[in-house]
């Protein structure tokens, strides 16, 4: 299933390139949270990710940090950042090793594959202009595309 020759979809790295990441599979989803502990890592107001295949995913250079903690929705989020910038890069969820949420700002192209999902809307900032068009939840999704 996962053909190491197959073509690299998504590819970026953290603002510095000490840390560069490739994967070959399109994201499952893609989707934006606005969680309180999204908005306190990325220091600003949501996280954008697109949410793809652990197995399709591979680091080229480096090697990120790991700051472990419990998200709105009750998992073990593991949020890594480059050691050097800061940038963060990759979430892992303890509980769903399958999948990894690559934030969608160290794309090297972040217009493909646009968020479909408003996760959390209930704790968005109401300086926040939410968009229309994408699917809304107050908090996370109870079954259904992992949620951070
Ligand atoms: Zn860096
Ligand atoms: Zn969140």
């Amino acid at each position: 299933m996962n053909n190491p020759s197959s073509p690299v979809k998504l590819q970026g790295g953290c603002a510095c390139g000490d840390v560069r990441y490739e994967c070959t599979a399109e994201p499952v989803v893609s989707l934006n949270c606005h969680c309180s502990v999204c908005q306190r890592y990325t220091g600003t107001a949501y996280s954008s990710v697109r949410i793809v295949p652990a197995a399709a995913f591979r680091f080229v250079r480096g090697e990120l940090r790991y700051h472990t903690s419990t998200s709105n929705a009750g998992h073990a989020v593991s949020r890594g950042f480059c050691p050097n910038c800061g940038s963060q890069v990759l979430g892992r969820i303890a509980e769903k090793p399958e999948i990894a949420l690559i934030s969608a700002g160290t794309l090297d192209d972040a217009s493909l594959y646009p968020p479909a999902l408003d996760l959390f809307t209930s704790r968005a900032q109401p300086w926040v202009v939410l968009d229309d068009r994408l699917a809304k939840f107050d908090e996370g999704i109870p079954a259904g595309p992992p949620n951070t």
